[in-house]
């Protein structure tokens, strides 16, 4: 299922998102006062646990796609029943604002949606959260608790901030989930990594803490600054069954919904649904 989007273009688009995460990240300092309360000493012991369990592992391969082999659970293939996911992320930090019209284009249209949401975006939009996980359309899922590129060493791209190592892994990860759980009752079942870049050792450790990695098939190109006519025609040029696409709902300046307006309709008449990725399976 994967799409064979040329890499470069791939790797060249994620760099302007990601600088613009950046800049958003600095301010929030590691253990800063706003999370400080969620490393109790449950939460200390069990991070040494699975840090215990994963001490002789290497950190494997680096990449935006460590794993992406996911199909719809219903009739991969079948002609008649093609199915594709928008997932949209709210990175946060400087970055926190709130596309309500992207929003109200896709509860107008009845299109479920994946949302990636990190805790820092969370904290400054509690009452939008609250609505969001409210709405059976929507499925909120786990975009980390401060937007840290997942790497067990360090690595980085694009000079975005990342976890220093495993520990900063599980604090992204499982903070970030925990701080989901508190707030819905429901706790994050993916994980997507700032960037979408990670490790395999960080994989590993999601699938021990009950998360799965999600990357995506098609970049719409939102975070390029890409008009809605050329992400429709990114989005389109993509289109297959069981496809997963990357945009963004943290800024209301770009024209996702724009974009949406072009391509959904398009999409309906070559037969497409939309589902959330609690619908996807694993190969
Ligand atoms: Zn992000």
């Amino acid at each position: 299922m994967r799409i064979t989007v040329p890499k470069l273009k791939i790797t060249a688009a994620a760099a302007l998102c990601l600088l613009a995460s950046y800049s958003a990240a600095l301010p929030v300092k590691e253990k800063s006062d706003v999370f400080k309360s969620y490393y109790t000493e449950e939460y200390l012991a069990f991070k040494k646990r699975i840090m215990g369990e994963f001490k002789k592992a290497g950190p494997g391969r680096f990449s935006e796609f460590v794993k992406n082999a996911r199909v719809p659970r219903d009739k991969a293939g079948d002609e008649n029943h093609k199915v594709m996911a928008f997932t949209f992320d709210a990175c946060g930090g400087r970055s926190d604002g709130y596309n309500m019209k992207l929003i109200e284009y896709l509860r107008r249209e009845q299109i479920p949606a994946t949302l990636f949401v990190t805790g820092v975006w969370i904290e400054k939009n509690k009452e939008v959260f609250a609505e969001l996980a409210a709405d059976p359309l929507f499925e909120i899922e786990n975009h980390g608790l401060r937007h840290r590129l997942c790497s067990t060493e360090g690595k980085t791209v694009y000079g975005v901030r990342a976890t220093r190592d495993l520990g900063g892994v599980i604090d992204e990860m499982e903070l970030g989930a925990r701080y989901i759980y508190e707030l819905t009752g429901r706790r994050p079942i993916f994980f997507r990594s700032a960037t979408a870049y990670t490790d395999e050792l960080s994989l590993r450790v999601a699938g021990r803490i009950g998360m799965e990695v999600v990357s995506y098939d098609i970049l719409a190109g939102d975070a390029n600054r890409f008009s809605a006519k050329k992400m429709s025609r990114n989005i389109l040029k993509g289109a297959r069954h069981g496809a997963v696409v990357i945009m963004h709902f943290n800024h209301p300046e770009w024209p996702n919904r724009e974009a949406l307006e072009l391509a959904v309709p398009e999409l309906r008449r070559r037969g497409y649904n939309f589902i959330k990725l609690d619908g996807f399976s694993l190969r």
